[in-house]
């Protein structure tokens, strides 16, 4: 099943994972500097830790989208929350790309970093970091590149049959759908959460991909194989995160320890 994370870490680290910073809290107390505090601050982050998890996302990504099989010209994320690592990759392939949230919070904290206002976050260690796997290439003009092509920051239901607002995208969908800590945050249990995908399915034309990053539960990959509700797609990889600094961690914090990363063509 996938799982749940309740709490929130005290801290901060490395291996930190963004689901638990809603389940834990109501939507409705959502603090998106919070959030972005908690899990993408830079001691968060850990850039300098190879097993850090924003440079292992960074890198399942950056691959995924470097693959050569995805191509098109719309890119969802589903449910965005304040964050924009999750297309630092993709809007070098693509023309458009949309960014959506449940939560108008967090959709004005986006619009307000693409149009360069106030003390936004800081995003610039992470557009670095994927312009070193890109190969040499300047930072600011990825930042540019990511304001140019983002069109909107749209809500988002994914309990909803439809998602997004009908005419909010071309009636063939997307080509590339984006979600990181989305569906299972949102989800109570497998049921629901599987419902969403089916939902969220919808936004992507056949033959467009998945790219789902979210919290796995320990059992998951260490007790048996990982499952992922699979409809309609047909699975072209599957990643697992584990931070050994979790496995033998012994606070109350949740046993969920992993992510894992799929990456899908819808049939
Ligand atoms: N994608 C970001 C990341 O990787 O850190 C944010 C993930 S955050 C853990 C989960 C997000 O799901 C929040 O921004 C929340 O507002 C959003 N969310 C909650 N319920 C939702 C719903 N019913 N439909 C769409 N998004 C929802």
């Amino acid at each position: 099943t996938v799982s749940h994370l309740y709490k929130l870490r005290k801290g901060g680290g490395p291996g930190n994972f963004p689901g638990a910073g809603v389940k834990g809290t109501s939507h409705e107390s959502f603090v998106p500097s919070t959030f972005l505090q908690n899990f993408y601050s830079p001691q968060s982050a850990g850039f300098e830790q190879k097993e850090g998890l924003v440079p292992w996302k960074l890198s399942c990504l950056h691959r995924a989208f470097t693959d050569g099989d995805i191509s098109g010209g719309l890119l969802i994320d589903v449910g965005s929350g304040p964050t924009l690592y999750q297309v630092l990759s993709g809007c070098e392939v693509f023309s458009k790309v949309l960014l959506t949230d449940f939560l108008e919070v967090n959709r004005q904290e986006l619009k307000s970093w693409l149009q360069g206002e106030g003390a936004n976050f800081d995003w610039t260690p992470f557009i670095k970091y994927v312009c070193e796997l890109e190969g040499p290439s300047e930072w600011t003009e990825k930042a540019a590149r990511l304001r140019e092509v983002v069109s909107d920051v749209l809500p988002i239901d994914v309990h909803r049959a439809q998602p997004m607002a009908p005419d909010a995208l071309p009636s063939e969908g997307a080509d590339c759908l984006v979600s990181c800590f989305c569906l299972e945050s949102a989800s109570p249990d497998l049921d629901t959460f599987t419902k969403a995908l089916g939902h969220i399915s919808k936004l992507l034309r056949p033959g467009g991909h998945l790219l789902l990053i979210g919290a796995l539960q320990e059992s998951f990959y260490l007790g048996g194989p990982v499952k992922i509700p699979e409809q309609g797609f047909t699975l072209i990889r599957l990643e697992v995160y584990t931070s050994p600094q979790y496995i033998t961690d012994t606070d109350d914090i949740s046993d969920a320890r992993g992510c894992f990363f799929v990456k899908a063509k819808k049939d």
